[in-house]
């Protein structure tokens, strides 16, 4: 879905479909060179990351490897509690692997710190993070990301991969909601 058929339910597009693509080719680069020696392990975390997992993957060079996991934050409404239930766990033994944790937005930061505390505790040779959006403003805990797309702004964004009530995810941009799309 384009940002003209997704029409007034936006308020406004923060990252155009080209912005988006430009710059996960540019990661892909950055991937390809410090993982050229490497076996690679990628780990997309669902359901947001699907978007970033399957342009970057196809837009990197060098052989890699992919798995999924599915997390979720208790906690009431739409803020990051930062206690994390698994809901769908590596198929991969991590021990002595590269992994690359691959992320839409790093908003509190809460869900992966925990994440990176949890993978680093199976052995990897290596835990670095590459996600394709930052709320510098939002942080609450300071992690390391590697390979960041974009620094937005602190605002609720949808498309490319993250959602509104589960809908939008396939919007081609990202995009602030009109209000009356919350009401
Ligand atoms: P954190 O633990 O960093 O606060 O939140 C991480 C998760 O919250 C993200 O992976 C994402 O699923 C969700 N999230 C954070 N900010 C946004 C946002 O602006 N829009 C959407 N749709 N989801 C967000
Ligand atoms: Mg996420
Ligand atoms: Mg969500």
């Amino acid at each position: 879905m384009d940002a003209a058929t997704a029409g007034t339910d936006l308020e406004h597009v923060l990252l155009s479909r080209e912005q988006v693509a430009t710059r996960v080719a540019e990661l892909a680069a950055d991937l390809d060179r410090d993982y050229a020696d490497k076996d690679v392990l990628l780990v997309g975390v669902l359901k947001g990351a699907v978007m970033v997992m399957a342009d970057l993957s196809r837009a990197m060079s060098i052989p890699l490897s992919m798995d999924f996991m599915a997390v979720s934050s208790y906690g009431s409404g739409t803020k990051s509690s930062g206690v994390v239930r698994i809901l769908k766990d590596l198929d991969t033994d991590i021990s002595g692997r590269h992994v690359v944790v691959v992320e839409d937005i790093i908003d509190s930061g809460l869900t992966l710190s925990w994440l990176l505390a949890n993978l680093s505790s199976r052995g990897p040779a290596s835990v670095k993070v590459c996600a394709l959006l930052r709320k510098p403003e939002a942080a609450k805990v300071e992690v390391d990301v590697e390979y960041v797309g974009y620094d937005i702004p602190n605002e609720f964004v949808v498309g490319y991969g993250l959602d509104f009530a589960d809908k939008y995810r396939n919007l081609d941009c990202v995009a602030t909601l009109a209000p009356h799309v919350y009401s």
